[in-house]
């Protein structure tokens, strides 16, 4: 079909309205290519190899009650991402951290899901060579989101465990930060027919790696263990460890089978989008006597009164 034989553009179905709607969008505040803009005006171009191949790593932080938590760590996982996938962007870490508070406060919100993005960009000649693309840097402030809701913080989340295998760590590095979540969403449409809420999928020797967007520990005789191989090294595990350390709770990282999740005297899981949420029935059974456990309280008191630590946090100046 030639272009002048093609429909004209006018005569294309209409978009559903939502999708043009601002309101579609969760309020907030984007920074892209120089300048802010509101969350609704953020976009990208179809051809930046972020979108065609998932070529991007990413970072998310939190502001809980107008505290940015950890934001350094989340920096320098952000930083040695964009370092192994070989990126440049044309900002200092000073500025980059200055542009993160500013679109806290230029969002106005108090407590804030904040994502930093490094995506390939795209070559001005279309050259398929990467290292002729222009790397492009994003930053965003929305409202707080949490993979679990008030109900399943307070009663714990039902997990399925998929067969879905994580992509090898000798294919995608799992210490960069990233978009490869075919694997991880389709652990959570096994979950979800399975009757779950949420998924955990498998690493490549059948051991319980992740969930989509958060880590797991299994507690058993008062100490932590959470899976080492082929994971993001989260920043709220990292938290967990800390708060192990300062409570003289033995944690270490190593392989987690499906008998040991099963058989666990406490679940839970961590992500900053949520902090440690608890996980009480997996594959429909519970764990232990299917209510929240002991330690998975303390460390969830523990971790959400560092937010209002210096040391563990700090302060956006909003307008
Ligand atoms: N694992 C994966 C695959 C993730 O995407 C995330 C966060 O998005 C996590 C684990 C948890 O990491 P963090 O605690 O740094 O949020």
């Amino acid at each position: 079909m030639t272009l002048a034989a093609a429909q004209p553009v006018t005569m294309l179905p209409s978009v559903d309205d939502r999708h043009r709607d601002p309101r579609h969008y969760p309020h907030g505040v984007a920074f892209m290519d120089g300048q802010y803009l509101p969350m609704s005006e953020a976009k990208i171009s179809v051809l930046d190899w972020g979108f065609l191949h998932s070529d991007a790593t990413y970072d998310t932080a939190h502001v809980w009650e107008g505290r940015f938590f950890r934001l350094d760590l989340h920096l320098d996982r952000f930083w040695g991402g964009m370092e192994r996938l070989r990126m440049k962007i044309p900002y200092l870490r000073e500025e980059v951290t200055e542009i993160l508070h500013n679109c806290v406060a230029l969002s106005g919100h108090k407590s804030a899901y904040v994502e930093m993005i490094c995506t390939r960009g795209g070559s001005p000649t279309f050259s398929r060579d990467p290292r002729q693309s222009e790397n492009r840097f994003i930053a965003f402030a929305v409202p707080f989101g949490s993979v679990a809701n008030k109900e399943q913080l307070e009663h714990g989340l039902h997990v399925s465990v998929s067969e879905t295998v994580r992509i090898s760590p000798k294919s995608v590095d799992p210490t960069v930060k990233n978009y490869h979540w075919l694997d991880l969403v389709k652990g959570l449409f096994d979950a979800f027919d399975a009757g779950g809420e949420t998924a955990l999928i498998l690493d490549e020797n059948g051991n319980v790696a992740e969930g989509p967007g958060f880590n797991v520990f299994v507690v058993k005789d008062g100490g932590l263990r959470t899976p080492a191989f082929g994971v993001l090294p989260g920043i709220t595990r990292r938290s967990v460890f800390d708060l192990a350390a300062e409570t003289n709770l033995k944690a270490v990282a190593e392989d987690v089978s499906r008998a040991d999740l099963s058989g666990a005297d406490e679940v839970f899981i961590t992500s900053t989008a949520g902090g440690i949420m608890p996980v009480t029935r997996v594959d429909g059974a519970p764990i232990s006597d299917g209510t929240v456990g002991p330690v998975t309280k303390r460390l969830m008191d523990l971790y959400w009164k560092k937010h209002s630590d210096p040391a563990w946090s700090t302060q956006v100046s909003y307008p």
